[in-house]
């Protein structure tokens, strides 16, 4: 097992990693930026090491400061939470260059999901249910005409690099195809620097819904169920639940097994989540994170494993401490993602803790990097607290979320925490009728 491990991340991810090894017994190195250098991760690794100045591209972005970092400190293994360098699949090749350990898969891995065709090509031949689109990217409007007429209107282009929902435009009818095609194309060359893109069905009202899988590299395979992330705002998660509301037992072995098979057969190793779109009982392939998500903690709350732990077992060569047959749905966990955003447009709200209570009591999970008196910078994301509830059931964990976000003070700056009050006197929302639109369509009912 590594004796240290160099955390290339901030915030509350950061110091999840950071408890993680502490259990383990792994020594931790936290990175900062100038910016950085009073938070908490900082504070509760054994180490810190200042990086660099406060823009990302200059600090946890900088591959080079990120190894002189494990050189000076002695760290073995990289851990890179999410964002910034974890799906970087260069970066995994520098790493091992160095002979340091990458916590996560291998770049080859990374490389062949981060591209969205080579991504749905593989999955499609590995037996797992994709979107019907186009075969592969489509070089001009004249192809995409002719993929549109087949698989038949509403179509949605993609970027092949996308992510983050940009790159992506829809076409409700032929007529919209032409500027939804050079759209498109343009958003992902300014974005990603490629403008291929690829055609796909749109789906009306799906789910999204998620699934967990772990590789241990060596062709063994286990999934640890479904989350539900279809609360979106522009296509980001704002809340997410495990189990999923609208999958049964049935339903989740099924579609579980497809995924463990299939990351299996590529021999795929640690943490990865292959996320689908589900509409009318039907899964529909969209792509894999090759990566810890930040909604991992609900996962880990209804099977009761530790996932950075795994991750980190893994990394190191050793089993996954758990097999397929032992794992079991226990109860309902929810997260909601409190950002430092001012309501009603979600206009960042960065500044100083003035007062910080965090909530409590059985089956309560705060990850959060805030304290009294922090100043939350503003060259980062608004993510500044996910709490996560555990419940026997979904109406319990619904009434703990409910209490939870009562006992939580953040004073000083503006928070979403009145959004998830409202959505919990929402009928759909205490039965679990949403789709991945239902969020947008109710912000503009309250905006009217
Ligand atoms: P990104 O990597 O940019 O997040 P995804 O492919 O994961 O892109 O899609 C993000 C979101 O966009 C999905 O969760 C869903 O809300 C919407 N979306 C993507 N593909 C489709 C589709 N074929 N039909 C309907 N909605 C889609």
């Amino acid at each position: 097992m590594f004796k240290k491990i160099l955390i290339a991340n901030r915030g509350e991810i950061a110091l999840r990693v950071v408890r993680a090894c502490r259990e383990m017994g792994i020594a931790s190195v936290a990175v900062h930026s100038t910016a950085d250098s009073d938070a908490m991760h900082v504070r509760m690794a054994d180490e810190a090491v200042c990086i660099g100045p406060p823009p990302s591209n200059q600090s946890y972005l900088s591959v080079p400061a990120l190894i002189s970092a494990c050189e000076i400190t002695g760290a073995e293994a990289i851990h890179p939470g999410y964002g910034f360098l974890s799906e970087n699949a260069n970066f995994v090749q520098v790493v091992e260059d160095h002979d340091l350990t990458f916590i996560g898969p291998s770049a080859a891995h990374i490389r062949m999901m981060g591209d969205k065709i080579t991504a749905k090509e593989t999955m499609k031949a590995l037996g797992v249910p994709c979107v019907p689109g186009s075969d592969g990217g489509v070089p001009d409007l004249a192809t995409a005409r002719t993929v549109a007429a087949e698989i038949g209107f509403p179509v949605i282009v993609k970027a092949t690099a996308g992510g983050g929902g940009r790159g992506m435009k829809l076409a409700e009818t032929a007529a919209d195809l032409d500027i939804a095609f050079q759209t498109a194309r343009s958003e992902a060359k300014s974005a990603f620097g490629n403008d291929e893109v690829y055609l796909e069905k749109y789906l009306g009202q799906p789910r999204h819904i998620e699934v967990q899988v772990f590789g241990d590299g060596k062709g063994g395979a286990i999934h640890l169920g479904e989350r539900d992330c279809s609360l979106q705002r522009r296509h980001q998660k704002v809340l997410e639940e495990a189990p999923g509301p609208a999958i049964d037992e049935e339903t989740r072995a099924r579609i579980g097994k497809v995924c463990a098979d299939a990351i299996a057969q590529i021999k795929y190793s640690g943490a990865g989540t292959i996320e689908f779109l589900f509409e009318n009982g039907e899964f529909y392939f969209i792509e894999m994170n090759t990566r810890l998500q930040v909604e991992h903690p609900v996962t880990e709350a209804v099977f009761g494993v530790d996932l950075v732990r795994e991750q980190i077992r893994v990394a190191a060569g050793l089993p996954l401490s758990v097999t397929q047959d032992e794992l079991r749905v226990n109860g309902h966990a929810i997260e909601v993602r409190i950002n430092a955003e001012r309501l009603p447009d979600f206009a960042p709200c960065p500044g100083r803790i003035s007062a910080y209570h965090a909530p409590g009591g059985l089956g309560v999970r705060m990850d959060s990097a805030l304290y009294n008196g922090y100043s939350i910078p503003p060259y980062y994301d608004s993510l500044i607290a996910k709490l996560i509830v555990h419940g026997r059931d979904r109406p319990e964990a619904l009434a703990r979320l409910q209490r939870a976000l009562g006992e939580l003070i953040v004073d000083g700056i503006d928070t979403t925490v009145p959004l998830f009050s409202a959505l919990l006197e929402e009928p759909d929302i205490l039965t679990g009728n949403y789709d991945i639109h239902w969020l947008e369509e109710w912000l503009k009912t309250k905006r009217a």
